[in-house]
């Protein structure tokens, strides 16, 4: 039975061991990084995780999926932060397809500009609130052009600013396109926070908050991919897959349906788009 200990109570000798043999890239080091895991150094739940299970579980993840990038596709900065104002309440497929004729158009805010908000709106006429979202990618490719010299601003106070986007598009952009050490809470990673009782929280801020609080050095770079893949592809909402789970022996989670973990395989990396599957498991819906 694992030791119950205060989440506070993290980075063991095992985490650094662990931490160490991460990318250089993925060690907590940016300004973004500290500010967030200060906030996140609250008062913390207890959850029944030692951390030294926590450690093997994003070492596991790391393994896995060494590179793991966006199911949106995207050809820079600009078309993800439009693919991700794009996303809400849509798969990221639905929006692949919409935004494959889009961005073959229009790849810059001053193009997508210039397109208008009639052109936009029909291009993506398939996504859920097509109208709102129109409007909002024409202003802020407007606001783009003319306030930011055509770039993506890399803070996140600015990109909140622009219209649709929230702290959570905020977070996707800091993290996939700057690198930053940020975790964007969706359903999925909700969803595994609670069922794992690994981050609990009733709101997105919650979780988030219980994710930076525990995640070691090391493995907050990747880890809103491997958590949004892992619960896409595995630990899915109706049913979690825990017979194609690597991480089934550590799990604390009530549905949790099988204790053996699957084989730990490291998928190819893939370019911003459909990402590998684990072997045996199945795409929703496919
Ligand atoms: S064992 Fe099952 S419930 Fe636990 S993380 Fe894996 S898929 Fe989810």
């Amino acid at each position: 039975m694992a030791e119950t200990v205060p989440a506070s109570k993290r980075a063991p000798s095992r985490a650094k061991a662990a931490a160490a043999k991460a990318p250089a890239k993925g060690k907590a080091k940016s300004a973004v990084a500290k500010a967030v895991r200060a906030k996140a150094e609250t008062a913390a739940p207890p959850i029944p995780y030692s951390a030294d299970e926590i450690a093997e579980i994003f070492r596991r993840f790391a393994v896995q999926r060494p590179h793991p990038t966006s199911e949106l596709e995207h050809v820079n900065t600009f078309t993800l932060l439009v693919a991700v104002v794009l996303s809400a309440q849509m798969t990221d497929a639905g929006v692949n397809r919409a935004t494959r004729g889009l961005f073959a158009r229009a790849s810059t805010p001053a193009a997508m500009a210039a397109l208008g908000e009639d052109e936009i709106r029909e291009a993506i006429r398939s996504v859920g609130f097509f109208r709102t979202k129109a409007k909002n990618v024409q202003r802020l490719s407007e606001i783009l052009r003319d306030e930011f010299a055509g770039e993506v601003p890399h803070d996140r106070a600015s990109l909140e600013k622009l219209p649709g986007v929230g702290r959570k598009t905020a977070n996707v952009i800091m993290n996939t396109a700057f690198g930053e050490e940020t975790l964007a809470v969706d359903t999925h990673i909700l969803r595994i926070g609670n069922r794992l009782k690994i981050a609990p929280g009733k709101t997105p801020e919650a979780v988030e908050a219980g994710f930076l609080r525990i995640i070691p050095d090391g493995f907050l770079r990747h880890a809103h991919h491997w958590l949004i893949l892992h619960g896409r592809f595995v630990c899915k909402a109706r049913k979690p897959d825990c017979e194609h789970c690597v991480i089934a022996d550590l799990c604390r989670a009530d549905e949790k349906w099988c204790e053996t973990p699957a084989p730990l395989v490291a998928l190819p990396d893939a370019p911003p788009g459909p990402q590998p599957l684990p072997p045996g498991a199945k795409r929703p819906g496919g």
